[in-house]
């Protein structure tokens, strides 16, 4: 069978691929790092291992008529057109799980330096500036805030069990609410969305990106925010608004963190670098060392299955090639 796995170039991904072929023996395991890289596999490839970093379009997808399995190295499969594979009968499955702490933790490091104006005093002393002046006027505590968790999944609850320890009030929206009983053990209150920006000094977004979600903050919710509020995305870009966001940094909102972008990597003049109130990474909130062991393993346990024929885990499209 052919395997062709889509992974951004690193020193990591060659030590996986590695394992990859000494566990497929007998199958032509073969590494693209990019969408031109992958064009001249499509017409034989089988098996596709898949990053959210490389679109999987339903061109390529319709040029692609051997291909029964694509396994996402990561949980958003909104790369992919879910779709067309649909149609065409490939099954898509994701890794779910194996980077929620990762990002949890992301977020934590984040709201704490985005209330403490952690880049740009940084950044002033290492020009030269002493920055206390700075730090004095802007770092605030997270003790006694309040934070609005928009998606309660398993990276929401991860995020939540982690904050609670500051002191804050925890406030989430999700269309799926949780039980009761597990609410009073997050010690977290669901708040229609709307509610829950304008009570919230911080909102860190954790849904997935569908046609429900896409653009969910658009300009007027993100004015709805409080003045001074801060905002995480680590999900998806496409669930904002960008230019209004770039607007809000500039005019009402106190900053944001940036792990997402549209597109990916931004070019050098998007205006969301240029702005200084933001923490900027570069889609890595999930891509820790121990987060790529533990999808690296993910992923070869489920080609392993679909190669010996046995079910599959995190299904998300069911195909019949
Ligand atoms: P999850 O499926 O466990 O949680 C998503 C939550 O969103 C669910 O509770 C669901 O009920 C809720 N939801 C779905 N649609 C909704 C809607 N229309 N309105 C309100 N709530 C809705 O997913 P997760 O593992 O927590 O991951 C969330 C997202 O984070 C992923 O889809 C992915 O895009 C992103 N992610 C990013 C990174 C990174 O490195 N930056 C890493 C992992 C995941």
């Amino acid at each position: 069978m052919k395997i062709v796995a889509v992974l951004p170039p690193s020193e990591q991904v060659q030590a996986q691929i590695g394992m990859v072929r000494a566990l497929f023996q007998g199958h032509l395991v073969e590494l693209a790092t990019n969408a031109a890289e992958l064009e001249p596999h499509l017409p034989d490839v089988e098996v596709l291992i898949s990053t959210a970093f490389t679109p999987l379009t339903r061109a390529m997808l319709e040029r692609a008529p051997r291909l029964r399995f694509i396994q996402v190295a990561g949980v958003g499969t909104d790369h992919v057109a879910l779709d067309a594979a649909q149609e065409l009968g490939i099954t898509v499955a994701a890794v779910t799980g194996a980077n929620t702490v990762s990002v949890a933790e992301h977020v934590v490091m984040v709201a704490l330096a985005l209330l403490r104006g952690l880049i740009p005093a940084h950044n002033q002393l290492a020009r030269g500036e002493w920055s206390l002046p700075y730090w004095i006027a802007h770092a605030r505590d997270l003790q006694g805030k309040t934070v609005g968790i928009v998606g309660m999944g398993r990276i929401g609850r991860e995020v939540a069990t982690r904050l609670l320890p500051f002191g804050v009030t925890l406030f989430y929206y999700d269309v799926n609410p949780l039980p009761p009983d597990q609410e009073n053990a997050l010690g977290v209150t669901l708040l229609e969305l709307d509610a829950l920006l304008s009570e919230s000094d911080l909102v860190s977004l954790h849904l997935p990106l569908t046609s429900e979600t896409r653009g969910i903050l658009n300009r007027e919710r993100l004015f709805r925010m409080k003045r001074g509020a801060f905002l995480i995305n680590t999900a998806r870009a496409e669930l904002v608004d960008e230019a209004a966001l770039v607007e809000a940094l500039q005019s009402h909102l106190g900053g944001a963190a940036i792990d997402v972008f549209s597109p990916e990597p931004p070019p050098p003049d998007h205006p969301l670098l240029k702005l200084p109130n933001v923490v900027l990474t570069p889609h890595g909130a999930g891509v820790t060392q121990e987060a790529q062991g533990r999808i690296a393993q993910g992923v070869i346990q489920n080609v392993l299955r679909f190669l010996e024929g046995r079910p599959l885990t995190d299904v998300v499209v069911q195909g019949n090639r």
